[in-house]
């Protein structure tokens, strides 16, 4: 439950994975960001030629809603090995993010 799991819970999650199968030298920088990029396509794949009303009514689908999570988990347990193999911590780096954006994207600006 995101209530009650860390993100270092996570992260410890999905570093004891990769060490398991001795993958760190797959895990560079260009693989991963690359890894990022065809999963955000296969999670593109679910809401392809569908358009807005469609694509939201699908997930009212549990067999759908299951494969589109799947999807989202792939983009995030890659973006976590991409914070592992760079060394980012994803509380700063999302926390500075988002501060700037409240600068760039005033709240009531539409
Ligand atoms: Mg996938």
């Amino acid at each position: 439950m995101d209530t009650t799991t860390t993100i270092a819970e996570l992260k410890t999650l999905v570093a004891d994975f990769i060490a398991a199968r001795q993958w760190e030298p797959y895990h560079t920088s260009k693989n991963l960001a690359m890894s990022i990029a065809i999963e955000a396509a296969e999670l593109m794949e679910h809401f392809q030629w569908v358009d807005k009303t469609e694509g939201q009514q699908s997930l009212e689908d549990q067999g759908v809603k299951a494969e589109v999570g799947d999807e989202l988990a792939d983009i995030l347990i890659y973006a976590i090995s991409f914070a592992l193999q760079a060394d980012l911590d994803i509380s700063e780096i999302v926390r500075g993010k988002m501060a700037r954006n409240e600068g760039r994207f005033p709240p009531g600006q539409g």
